[in-house]
């Protein structure tokens, strides 16, 4: 017989142990409950301990923090332990972020969030998709936790990191630089460590593939960077059926960036399904209905649930479709007299499909940016069959205004040299191009002096004030050149898709699953669950922040 039995986080360490010794599954939610991302659920059944992602806490994250004011690398774990972003949990993270003095811990031991991991094994952390919520806090993990997810997720967490720039301690997903103590800073000592990453859908990977994943299709520019392997774990390309001495499936969903898995995990007390971010009006639909059918026929005992939509307000609870959104865009494309600019989410390749077909309707050529063509060429690298330069004539690159480039830029403009377009031929013929932009490359309307023409919005609202502020000077600099801003999601509906299902849809989904026990997450109105789910045979339990649950 199932029972639910709660254990607060304030209940004493030894207590836990105790209770730990007996046969039971428990989960212990350290981020993405209450809150849109920073997903870390921790399960746990026997020996075997898995966490459902380990994601960046933006909104905790903006409280504290802004672009210029972050977490400081030099003083390792110490900044995001303190700020409540990573919960404490001594043993799981990188040793070399950590004070060698070992007094880094004692300031956390009275936390009742502490827990003592060291010598514990923890075997892995399953990955949902690429999105930094779920995924970038993986960056501060031991390095001998496996991350298991899609080929696609890990390519595109390689194929971003490698083009963000600088080395950002928060965003070292895939491989990381380990730090050293000089005069009490903790510095980079120009090494990499890879991840070891499992893929869960690939088997046998090509030789293109490992050399990308290997990072030495790229060689950096000026300082040769060595890798450091991990000799046994760095077992890339195998698929795993268990982690520790627990089962686990997954399926592809439809969501806002390819690669995106739920997955379920089978435990003592039944099977535990973690949905991870997804919807059901987008192109891949149809996998999250083959999700829902295969759940409903495992029994699912406790349903993990995403919520993000739970809170929308009636007028965003309004759904438009990817079709709409091509519809709406090229209808605005059609009307510009000059240039188009569209600004949409760089690994949304749903959108950048549309793009491309609205590009092709209307005579344009699609212009990406260079790091948009190196995670196209990435991917291809996994799925010769997509988006691609190579499958499509009308992809050009932008030739930025730059002292120099890096090694993956040189790369790509090596590589496809005939394809590289510069701001004076997109200023002799406006109309012959739709150049994918956002408000963080308007400093190039600089160069190209578009003198009217229009610019699509096509992207989510404004989510907080440092949000707020960057649409307005986004307006600003539309403004100043002249051009129509269409989709401005203040006045203009229809220009964006979400990637997360509608409120009433997220209760089709559970509903369809019908687990005993449903758990949302990643939500700010997790009760919207339990008043709508009434009357069905369906226990939902809305835990805390920190909380751990027993079953
Ligand atoms: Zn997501």
């Amino acid at each position: 017989m199932l029972h639910t039995n709660r254990l607060f986080w304030g209940e004493p360490v030894a207590l836990r142990r105790g209770k730990m010794a007996e046969k039971m599954v428990t989960l212990t939610f350290y981020g993405g409950i209450t809150q849109v991302g920073g997903n870390k659920t921790l399960l746990e059944d026997g020996s075997t301990r898995l966490f459902l992602d380990f994601g960046t806490p933006f909104a905790e994250w903006g409280k504290y923090y802004e672009e210029y004011m972050k977490p400081r690398p030099g003083a390792g774990l110490l900044d995001p332990l303190e700020m409540g972003l990573l919960p404490p949990l001594r043993g799981l993270y990188r040793t070399d972020l950590e004070d060698p003095t070992g007094s880094l811990w004692h300031r956390f031991e009275s936390n009742p969030l502490f827990r003592d991991f060291r010598g514990v094994k923890i075997q892995g952390v399953l990955l949902s998709h690429a999105h930094l919520d779920h995924s970038g806090y993986i960056s501060f993990l031991a390095q001998d936790i496996p991350v298991y997810s899609t080929a696609m997720t890990a390519l595109i967490a390689k194929a971003v990191q490698d083009t963000q720039g600088g080395s950002d301690f928060e965003r070292e997903v895939s491989y990381f630089s380990p730090r050293k103590l000089q005069n009490e800073y903790l510095r980079s000592e120009g090494v990499r460590v890879q991840r070891p990453f499992y893929f869960v859908d690939v088997k046998d990977l090509s030789p293109q593939v490992r050399r990308f994943w290997d990072g030495r299709f790229v060689k950096p520019r000026n300082k040769p960077i060595e890798w450091m392997e991990m000799d046994s774990l760095a077992e890339v390309g195998f698929v795993p059926e268990r982690a520790g001495n627990l089962k686990f499936r997954h399926w592809p969903v439809d969501h806002s960036v390819p690669g995106a898995c739920a997955y379920a995990v089978e435990t003592s007390c039944g099977w535990v399904v973690y949905t991870g971010d997804l919807r059901l009006h987008g192109k891949r639909g149809e996998k999250t209905e083959a999700f829902i059918r295969d759940t409903h026929s495992l029994k699912t005992c406790i349903l993990l649930c995403e919520g993000t939509r739970t809170g929308d307000s009636a007028e965003t609870a309004e759904e438009t479709t990817e079709e709409e959104v091509f519809e709406n865009c090229l209808a605005a494309a059609k009307k510009s007299g000059g240039l188009v600019i569209a600004d949409f989410a760089p690994r949304n390749i749903e959108r950048l499909t549309t793009f491309l077909r609205i590009a092709k309707d209307t005579g344009r050529r699609l212009v990406v940016l260079a790091k948009d063509a190196y995670l196209l060429w990435s991917l291809k690298l996994l799925q010769a069959e997509t988006l691609s330069l190579e499958n499509d004539a009308e992809i050009y690159i932008y030739k930025e205004f730059k002292d120099s480039l890096d090694a993956w830029e040189q790369h790509i403009h090596q590589s496809y040299e005939d394809r590289l377009v510069g701001h004076d031929e997109i200023r002799r013929r406006p109309r012959e191009y739709l150049l994918c932009f956002s408000f963080f490359n308007m400093k190039n309307m600089i160069d190209v002096r578009p003198q009217g023409g229009t610019y699509i919005y096509s992207s989510s609202k404004a989510y907080d004030d440092e949000q707020s502020a960057d649409l307005q000077r986004l307006r600003e600099w539309v403004n100043h050149f002249g051009m129509e801003l269409r989709g401005d999601p203040d006045s203009e509906k229809g220009f964006h898709a979400s990637g997360h299902a509608r409120a009433p849809e997220l209760l089709d989904i559970v509903k369809g699953i019908s687990p005993r026990i449903l758990i949302p997450i990643h939500t700010e109105k997790p009760e919207y669950f339990r008043e709508n789910l009434k009357g069905l045979d369906i226990e939902v339990l809305t835990p805390k922040e920190g909380e751990r649950l027993s079953f």
